[in-house]
């Protein structure tokens, strides 16, 4: 968390409240958030905000001055948020970089992230590209069905960590993954590349729902998302399975939700999801 959904709700309200504003000033207050070096930074003074993408869990700010791009590219998988200046933060040490501009709604986005991993990384339009191809796979939101085949029958291993695997399919993390794989009905141990291609295709299209309804819903504010005006999602509440452990299956089936221990905790219905194992 962030995963796909929050992302693309702060790349909206980015999008939304500063297309067009000017950067004039950058502070970052630890070098080592920076991937790309800090020399590159006074470059953006002065240049425009162009463009707001999302990949991924990650969010792109693109910057035009004198007809080049470059882009700021904050990762937000995990723990990180784009705040604007009103939006309290509980702990705003973990402000790591500040963007002040003006021409836009806001005067000022602020990256936030308590985490060590999360970087901040400044591209021109050929490292965002080569940045794109190494870290992420397949968009569920705008890969084909028939792409999304290919990727899974083409693969070996579980499911589940499958459609976690950024470089695979870009985007999905533990809490998607497993409200997915319950209303698709499938067992986050089941092996990808033998479920049949109709199965696939429900998976894919089960998938795309899930993420389109949390999108609309402003995503999920499990642990500290919000989106950058400080407004919590909603999808929590449509949390099927996702830390439901100890509860009754939703679909009324008379079994109760179960917490397998693997690499990230899965939440399944033993009835819905069935198993079995191909070891003895
Ligand atoms: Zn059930």
């Amino acid at each position: 968390m962030p995963e796909l959904p929050e992302a693309e709700v702060v790349a909206q309200q980015v999008r939304a409240h500063l297309l067009g504003a000017q950067l004039n000033d950058c502070w970052v207050g630890r070098a080592d958030i920076v991937r790309e070096g800090l020399l590159t930074l006074p470059w953006y003074r002065g240049a425009r905000l162009e463009t707001v993408e999302r990949y991924g869990k990650s969010v792109a700010l693109g910057f035009q001055k004198e007809g080049e791009l470059r882009y700021f590219v904050a990762e937000l998988g995990m723990t990180g948020l784009l705040l604007f200046r009103a939006t309290e933060t509980k702990h705003p040490q973990h402000v790591h970089a500040r963007l002040s501009l003006t021409g836009g709604r806001e005067p000022e986005l602020r990256y936030w992230n308590p985490r060590r991993f999360g970087r901040l990384s400044l591209l021109d339009q050929a490292g965002l590209d080569r940045y794109r191809a190494r870290r992420f796979g397949a968009d569920p939101l705008t890969a084909t069905r028939d792409e999304f085949l290919h990727l899974l029958q083409g693969r070996r291993g579980r499911l589940k960590p499958l459609l976690m695997h950024q470089q695979t399919i870009a985007g999905i993390g533990n809490i998607y993954a497993n409200e997915i794989l319950f209303r698709s009905r499938l067992h986050p141990n089941r092996e990808a590349n033998r479920l049949r291609a109709a199965t696939i295709g429900k998976l894919y299209d089960t998938m795309r729902t899930v993420l389109r309804e949390a999108i609309s819903n402003g995503g999920s504010s499990v642990k500290d998302f919000f989106a950058p005006d400080g407004t919590e999602g909603r999808y929590k509440q449509h949390h099927l399975v996702y830390g439901k452990e100890g509860q009754p299956c939703p679909n009324r089936c008379g079994r109760i939700i179960r917490r397998l221990q693997s690499e990230r905790s899965s939440f399944v219905c033993p009835s819905c999801q069935p198993y079995k194992s191909l070891k003895p």
